[in-house]
């Protein structure tokens, strides 16, 4: 089974899991009623996802 030929050195380690912390959740603001939203989902609040379209909460559904 091959290993690697060399040790990984702590600096190296470093470099590669410089990328590997956790950001913070992005959000967006909801056009129907401002709360703050995930992209491209429907929002928790008011349920809107697009003009046209909204899957809860809605008077014309
Ligand atoms: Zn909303």
């Amino acid at each position: 089974m091959p290993v690697p030929a060399f040790r990984t050195s702590p600096a190296r380690k470093r470099k590669r899991r410089s990328h590997l912390a956790i950001q913070p959740e992005k959000t967006v603001l909801c056009p129907n009623c401002g709360a703050a939203r995930r992209p491209h989902a429907a929002c928790a609040s008011c349920g809107y996802v697009r003009p046209g379209l909204q899957i809860k909460g809605s008077e014309d559904v």
